[in-house]
């Protein structure tokens, strides 16, 4: 009954919007208003039930082990960038920072925090004296979420009056190409807040701004290597001041170093990281999910103040190094200092897809792994999704292992829904039989990977398909369907060499014998995958699980090189080694930083 009225309006509501003209008069006109209304109300409220049902029973359906586990998907939720207009630039070009100068050559961009030293971040002033400020209780503390303008601009003008405030963003990598932050937590000492990133996507760079970059004012976050780039990419805002908690707890050698266990070590509150995964983009925001963004940072402030004085009654490590309290600042400098690269598809992306490199695949599979490499990354940025959604890793190896010919084969090949595939039957097949026809190119590549030993990693493969020149200058809605192909444009070399990114454990003793490290101590703090988010789903352990234990990352391509030598576990390492190491681990987490905005 009600959608037959639902109907009838939606019906009365397009003649109406075609400009048909009723005889009727302006208290009828007025009638049929409000109804219309009351209509689309009823309509939105409907959207809104169902979405939260799709919550529920997502939530329910995954209870395992005892533990809520929370979907990251939420596939009822309109995408934000359509819902709320947000520009995006996918283009296969390399990011720009516009907000930051260039060098005189204008070849590298400069970080306001270049220009500053980590000095100036270090208050050592009568620290022992200093006592830490307990935050009110959740539910005392004043909140507000930010969603309008003028609130925007009342948080600016509250944030300008403080000395420091905490921040931590909320971000969905499934349903967009190079990721989007769905939230911006902030408190104060004395309030929480929750912008709400979508309805103010275009405002939060020129109210805020400023507020970050300004060195007088201390920024806390907790392990912000990734919310400093989502910053960058989102709002053009860099971060000066910043006191990382999590790098203050590797310093303090906390035996753990997530949010949770501070919370607990700290605060002696259970925190419910259970939505740590969950689909963000959903608004209204459920009240679990809303205390779960604001328990992420209303602690973190007195978090600070009590590691701070740890760190400074902290003994130094040795006469040479710098106090404990320095190191957070230089390192919380190093992890501002990062800055947002864009993904790009080149000639051998297709080779850091998991698993390609270790397959054992011959040429006409390397072959179709490219062909549809390129197939996912152009739909991809058209429609502004993530490489995993289109087209997710495990699939994309299943489907070059069996190598179908025809719609029928793929059909059978696919466990699981795939709306990319199904919408480009015809489409994914083309790739895969024009990819059987090039496989004679790959040859070289099998062979590069055949003669991959462990530790030549200084060889490069150049790229085996041309830079794609197409262009994507805005996020426009498309019809999938409409995207077609790359042409195939391929320029072979004879020349190949293995770009191998990975860093490989080399035991001396056992040439081949190659090993795979887990991610140590990062797996606490930002324990995650950062493989294509779908699978990540399959098979993320629940995340009290995988803090607690320290699930070993099978499917982690991180890998350094270390000389299989005993001695090297022992005390009497030099300083130039740790630093080694130091810079190693840097350039193992900078690899992940990128591989999880590879998505595939
Ligand atoms: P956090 O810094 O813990 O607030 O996490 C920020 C964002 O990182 C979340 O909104 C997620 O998008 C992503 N994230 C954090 N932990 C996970 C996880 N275990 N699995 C997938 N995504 C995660
Ligand atoms: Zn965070
Ligand atoms: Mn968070």
């Amino acid at each position: 009954m009600l959608s037959f009225f639902v109907w009838a309006i939606r019906i009365l509501k397009l003649l109406l919007a075609l400009g048909l003209s009723f005889r009727i008069n302006s208290l009828q006109h007025f009638a049929v208003l409000f109804v219309i209304q009351l209509v689309d109300s009823i309509d939105e409220f409907k959207r809104n039930r169902k979405m939260e049902e799709d919550l529920e029973k997502a939530i329910a359906s995954s209870r395992h082990h005892g533990k809520a586990k929370v979907s990251f998907h939420v596939a009822t939720i309109n995408k934000p960038q359509e819902e709320y207009k947000i520009l995006v630039d996918n283009a296969n070009k390399p990011f720009d920072h516009v907000f930051l100068e260039r060098s005189e050559d204008g070849l590298r961009f400069i970080h306001p925090l270049e220009k500053l030293s980590v000095m100036d971040f270090v208050d050592n002033n009568n620290l022992i004296e200093k006592k830490p400020v307990k935050p009110l209780p959740l539910e005392e503390t004043p909140f507000k979420i930010v969603e309008e303008v003028k609130d925007l601009k009342e948080l600016a003008a509250t944030l300008q009056s403080v000395e420091e405030f905490a921040v931590d963003l909320e971000h969905n990598q499934y349903r967009s190409f190079q990721g989007l932050t769905c939230l911006m937590q902030i408190s104060t000492r004395t309030e929480d807040y929750i912008v709400d990133t979508f309805k103010l996507w275009d405002h939060i760079g020129p109210y805020l701004r400023e507020l970050f970059k300004d060195p007088k004012k201390k920024k806390v976050m907790h392990g912000a290597d990734r919310d400093i780039i989502w910053l960058q990419r989102d709002f053009g805002i860099y971060v000066c001041n910043l006191f990382d908690t999590g790098q203050a707890s590797r310093v303090l050698k906390l035996e753990r170093k997530s949010l949770e266990f501070l919370l607990k070590h700290y605060c002696g509150v259970a925190a419910n990281k259970e939505y740590q995964n969950a689909d963000w983009r959903i608004r209204p925001l459920p009240d679990v999910m809303t205390r779960y963004a604001r328990e992420d940072t209303h602690y973190l402030l007195y978090i600070y103040d009590v590691m701070q004085i740890d760190l400074h009654i902290m003994a130094k490590e040795n006469e040479q190094s710098d106090s404990p309290l320095i190191e957070v600042y230089k390192r919380s400098y190093d992890v501002c200092m990062q800055l947002y690269e864009k993904e790009l598809l080149t000639g051998d992306s297709y080779l850091h897809v998991h698993g390609v490199q270790t397959g054992n695949l011959n040429a006409v599979q390397l072959a179709i792994i490219a062909g549809l490499c390129e197939w996912r990354d152009q739909i991809a940025r058209a429609d502004d999704e993530s490489t995993g959604y289109v087209l997710p890793n495990k699939t994309l190896i299943d489907i070059a292992k069996d190598m179908p010919i025809n719609v029928g084969q793929l059909r059978r090949l696919l466990k699981s829904k795939h709306p990319y595939i199904e919408r480009n039957f015809d489409a994914v097949i083309s790739v895969i039989r024009r990819a059987m026809q090039n496989a004679a190119a790959f040859e070289p590549v099998v062979q590069s990977l055949k003669d991959w030993r462990p530790g030549t990693f200084e060889k490069t493969i150049k790229p085996m398909i041309e830079k794609p020149g197409t262009e994507f200058t805005a996020y426009l809605k498309k019809q999938s369907s409409d995207v077609g192909v790359l042409p195939s444009k391929r320029k072979f070399d004879s020349d190949y060499k293995l770009q191998a990114k990975e860093v490989v454990k080399v035991s001396k003793s056992k040439p081949d014998n190659v090993i795979v490290l887990d991610d140590d101590d990062d797996t606490d703090e930002q324990g995650w995958e950062r493989g294509d988010a779908s699978n990540r789903a399959l098979e993320m352990p629940s995340k009290g699980s995988l803090s607690m234990t320290q699930v070993p990352k099978t499917s982690s391509t991180e890998i350094v090189v270390i000389e299989d030598d005993d001695e090297s576990e022992n005390d009497s390492k030099s300083r130039e080694d740790e630093d080694m190491i130091r810079r190693s681990e840097k350039h193992r987490r900078f690899m992940s930083l990128k591989r999880g905005f590879l998505n595939i």
